[in-house]
């Protein structure tokens, strides 16, 4: 498993580049932005561990352009406390989880593992009633037409798909979408449902969330 390392600060990037050599994983550092960017996109990585506050380019931006020119290894970002943005902005320009700075080194390989297996996990085309996606394109149909969701809800919808029919939990929906390390209001979860709902009605057709009363919610095909 190879795992790039954008960290800035040379003391930090050793650091972290040593621990997770003694995990057995294949580590490269990029010390800026650019850099970064230019590995993530061409260097064929399993996962990427990404620090905001960078040279040349920030990290936000780093993801962003990484998503943007559908490159979908996972990222973890490395938050600082009194950052300039929050956690709901990581996710919602693609990164997959994120941890708050100081972590220990065992909750970042922890973190590190659990995306790489939902990674390889991600990769089959996935399809109920007249939904289909297609994670490796991140690209979701309805009846034949596109739906333009924002990386965060195709998450979401890839997640009820994979469970479709079964009522899951705000929890669960929390915990897989947004990551273990999520700390902010779980009403997030009900807002985007709430998105992605209006994104389904805009294109005519079967497949719904529905509401299960006390429980969560379900995908369903009528
Ligand atoms: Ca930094």
């Amino acid at each position: 498993m190879r795992i790039l390392v954008v960290e800035d600060e040379a003391r930090m990037a050793t650091y972290l580049k040593k621990s997770l050599e003694a995990e057995g994983f294949d580590v490269d550092v990029a010390a800026d932005g650019e850099r970064a960017l230019d590995c993530a996109l061409t260097g064929g990585y399993d996962a990427v561990t990404l620090d905001i506050m960078l040279p040349k380019m920030n990290g936000y931006e780093v993801c962003r352009q990484m998503r943007a020119a559908n490159v979908n290894t996972p990222v973890l970002m490395l938050t600082a406390k009194d950052g300039e943005y929050d956690e709901a902005d990581a996710l919602d320009i693609g990164a997959d989880d994120f941890l708050r700075k100081p972590f220990s080194v065992v909750v970042l390989v922890a973190r590190l593992k659990a995306l790489l297996r939902r990674g390889q996990a991600r990769t089959a085309d996935l399809s109920f009633s007249d939904l289909s996606l297609s994670p490796a394109s991140k690209s979701a149909v309805r009846a034949g037409q596109t739906l333009p969701l924002t990386p965060r809800e195709f998450a979401l919808l890839e997640y009820f798909l994979y469970n479709a029919g079964n009522t899951l939990s705000k929890a669960q929906l929390l915990e897989h979408v947004w990551g273990a390390g999520f700390v902010g209001d779980p009403n997030v979860v009900e807002v985007y449902v709430g998105y992605l709902r209006k994104k389904l009605d805009s294109i005519p057709g079967k497949a719904r969330i529905s509401t299960v009363r006390g429980q969560g919610y379900r995908l369903v095909g009528e």
